[in-house]
Order: structure tokens, then sequence, then C-alpha cells
């Protein structure tokens, strides 16, 4: 209801092009010319991060580096929605049960406002709604200062440095079968630090969920 108002007042734009989505169109998605041109995950293929495994709905490039470019960036808060509708399809390829509770990975106060808003929560919160499974849990936080990821480039060992021993969890990680949400998987050392913090706090498992990975990660399918 609120939403249908709102987009009476406030048409809404596809957060990828910016085109104006026509009054009749459902959704506040991207538009279908944006859509076409997004480069996909095949669906129930994922990512193997050695302890965990991740999925995602889209290859890092094209139109999807765009998105989450104008989404991290250029403050376009309504393209979580849609990254978010993608990554619940990628998640539900994959069998029921693998978790219980939707976590995300913390940024740093400084980075967070700089930007406004923790776009891995805004993920995580679009997310959990849609798999049914209510608020995302804050538990992670980081425990020291780390250089942006994207400053050390494809250097694999400096990346995994750089964050490692970056993040603990708190007690409610307890027991819990974690989905582990952030933005991008390029080398899999944040994802894997923080399922590591995760686990050292008492988890029962950890799967990550990320909106796009890099395309040079070998994939396989789940099984
Ligand atoms: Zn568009």
């Amino acid at each position: 209801m609120l939403s249908s108002v709102l987009d009476l007042l406030i048409p809404p734009r596809c957060p990828l092009c910016g085109r104006l989505r026509s009054a009749s169109g459902a959704g506040r998605g991207f538009c279908p010319a944006c859509e076409a041109t997004l480069p996909r995950v095949p669906a129930g293929w994922v990512v193997p991060l050695g302890p965990v495994v991740c999925a995602a709905p889209f290859y890092y490039e094209g139109a999807a580096r765009e998105a989450l470019h104008r989404f991290k960036f250029h403050g376009v808060r309504a393209a979580a929605r849609p990254l978010a509708d993608a990554m619940t399809v990628a998640a539900g390829a994959l069998p029921p049960g693998l978790w219980d509770a939707v976590t995300w990975v913390p940024v740093s106060p400084r980075r967070r406002r700089e930007r406004g808003y923790d776009h891995a929560f805004l993920l995580a919160r679009e997310t959990a709604a849609r798999l049914g499974l209510g608020r995302p849990v804050r538990t992670l936080r980081k425990v020291r200062h780390t250089v942006s990821q994207n400053t050390l480039a494809g250097d694999t060992a400096a990346r995994a440095e750089n964050v490692r021993g970056a993040f603990a969890a708190d007690a409610a990680a307890r027991g819990r079968r974690w989905l582990l949400v952030d933005d991008i998987l390029t080398s899999g050392a944040t994802l894997r630090a923080c399922a590591q913090a995760l686990c050292d706090a008492g988890a029962g498992s950890v799967f990550c969920l990320t909106a796009a990975k890099a395309r040079r990660l070998r994939e396989t399918r789940w099984s």
C-alpha cells in the first residue's frame, strides 16, 4: 500500500540505467533491458572457499559491476532490492536447511560515514526478509583497522594478511547456522576471516552469499 502510494508520488526509476519505470510496470527492480544484460552465474553453482562455500547470482563485470558501483559509491540505495531478489533466487537454488539466521560483513565506522549507509547490511536485511528469516543479526565486528581490499588488487596473500584476525563475533553467533552476506566475492579473504570469527564464537556452520563474484574463481555445482 505505502509503496504503491510512493510509486505515484515518486515514479520508480531503474537503479541501473536510471530510466523511469512505466507506471503500470510491476516492481521497482532493474528494467527489462538492464535485466537482460546482467551476467548471471548458473543456478546451483557455488564457489568453495576452503572451509566455507559461497553462492552469488552475478559475475562481477559489465552491468552487475555497474549496479554494484552505483549501489556502493553513488548513493543508489534502491539497487539493494533487485540485488537481494537475485541473491534470494541464488540461495533458493540450494537445498533447504543450510542456514537459520542471517548476518553480514561489517564495514568500519569511518567507511559507513563516508557512504552514509552500510551496504552489506542493506543486502542482508532485504535478503533475510525474502528468505523468511526475519531481521539479520548483528554479531560480527571489526577489531582492528584494515586497508581497503581494493587497494591490494589481485595480491591474494596480502589480502588474506590484511583481514586475518580483523573480525570477532559475539555470543549471538553460538549454535546458529549462518548465512553470511557481503556485496562482492573477490578473493574470499574477508568472508573466510568472518567465517573463522563466527566459528571461533561457536557458530554451528557458515554459508556465504554475495551479490556478485569474480569470474576467475573456481565454481562447482552444489551436490
Ligand atoms: Zn535499466
